[in-house]
């Protein structure tokens, strides 16, 4: 059911494939050996088929008279919220209680027929994107809907309907009652789904976006009038193209293009306010990082690569001695160089250091040793300071642009 059926209508390859059942969650628990139950909001089991884990859902009902008769309701927060939903109940009842009508379709295995109980063939064929009943109660049950609308249409191609779009405008607020973590799972989805450019566009449209990366909006909005091609764009662009390749894409790597606008803001100001570049960097860096952690979870795992990427922005300017070498080897250093090619199509500093870079990968070991600038004579006996010995006329480009977007 849900996004398997709906993709293989659209000639898509499916993703995955959810399992609707009339079995209880222990039942199906008894029944599997490899087997687990997770979700307290919603509770799931997942089955495990070798590498695969297939999610199976019991029919939910409505609430008002469950089939269990226990008394058991929806748990609801006063504005509507679902915080609890693990009534069950058959399987027409299940369809409307899924989000869009695209979503509700079932595939029967036992007469190999698609089930459709909320007119979902024909938004299919229509090419919309449906809330299933009233569409702003349906958002206030769950807002990560306002998401997964946007993220449905931009994914599938499909127009939004226009009752169920009326409201993404100006209810993006109820983001503020998710938690982080479900948020950031979200996110996640949304920019790595091989859409994520047009995504973002629908996001900024809806004015879904601030929601998410509040820092990053504001930036966008001063610089719009200027610089329609941000950074963060091609950074997308890029993504997409390199899933549609089947190649791997390093989260890390896009949460340093969504939040690099904001680094480079805050670093100038502390610059401007007397701080070296480099404390610049690690102060801007926290200050963004705890921004964010505000709105989404942004877990340690990509914060730091994260911030590493950023700090490569700097590393990669010196190109005196044999640092070059060494940094050729560091494990973050791919990631810094393809940050600096980003860079590079709108900064000159950094295109000339990218061009640098570019030529010295392709050098052997001897043309390398030739390549890089001798290092400074030292005075013998006084200790080296680390981000003091940066080569002349290069630290322009070790503060991010200003000319950037
Ligand atoms: P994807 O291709 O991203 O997996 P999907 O439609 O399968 O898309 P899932 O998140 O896997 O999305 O959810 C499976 C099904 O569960 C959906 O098709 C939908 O019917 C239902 N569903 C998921 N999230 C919600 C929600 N927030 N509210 C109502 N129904 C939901
Ligand atoms: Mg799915």
């Amino acid at each position: 059911m849900g996004g398997g059926v709906r993709d293989l209508l659209l000639g898509r390859e499916p993703k995955d494939f959810d399992i609707a059942t009339d079995a209880r969650p222990e039942q199906i628990y008894k029944l599997f050996r490899n087997c687990r139950l997770i979700g307290r909001r919603f509770r799931l089991a997942h089955v495990q088929f070798g590498a695969e884990i297939i999610e199976v859902a019991t029919f939910r009902g409505h609430g008002d008279d469950n089939e269990d008769g226990d008394g058991s309701t929806v748990e609801r927060a006063a504005d509507g919220r679902i915080l609890s939903d693990n009534v069950y109940g058959g399987i027409e009842d299940d369809a409307w209680r899924r989000d869009f009508t695209i979503n509700a379709l079932y595939y029967d295995i036992a007469n190999f027929a698609v089930l459709d109980y909320v007119g979902g063939l024909a938004d299919l064929k229509a090419g919309l994107i449906r809330l299933i009943g009233d569409p702003v109660e349906r958002y206030h049950e769950d807002p990560v809907r306002l998401l997964r609308a946007v993220r449905f249409a931009a994914k599938l191609g499909l127009r939004i309907d226009p009752a169920t779009e009326a409201p993404l405008h100006r209810l993006g607020h109820l983001l503020e009652k998710i938690p982080s973590a479900r948020l950031f799972d979200e996110i996640l989805k949304l920019f790595l789904g091989g859409s994520a450019l047009q995504t973002f566009e629908l996001l900024r449209h809806y004015r879904l976006f601030g929601c998410l990366f509040p820092a990053t909006e504001r930036c966008l909005n001063r610089q719009q009038q200027h610089y329609p091609k941000t950074l963060l764009m091609r950074a997308l662009a890029g993504t997409d193209a390199r899933l549609a390749e089947g190649k791997p894409v390093a989260p890390a790597f896009l949460f340093a293009a969504l939040l690099w606008e904001p680094l480079v803001e805050q670093m100038r100001q502390l610059q401007m306010d007397g701080q070296n570049e480099y404390e610049a960097l690690q102060i801007a860096a926290d200050a963004v990082v705890e921004t964010q952690i505000r709105c989404t979870a942004l877990p340690r795992r990509y914060s730091l690569p994260m911030q590493e990427i950023w700090e490569m922005q700097q590393r990669l300017t010196v190109i005196i001695g044999k640092r070059p070498l060494r940094l050729l080897t560091h494990p973050r250093f791919r990631a810094g160089y393809d940050f600096l090619l980003l860079r590079a199509e709108t900064d000159e500093p950094a295109a000339q250091l990218a061009e640098w870079w570019t030529r010295f990968m392709a050098m052997d070991e001897k043309g390398r040793l030739q390549a890089v600038l001798p290092t400074p004579k030292a005075k013998k006996g006084k200790p080296r300071r680390r981000r003091k010995s940066r080569a002349a006329g290069q630290s322009d480009a070790a503060s991010p642009p200003p000319s950037e977007t």
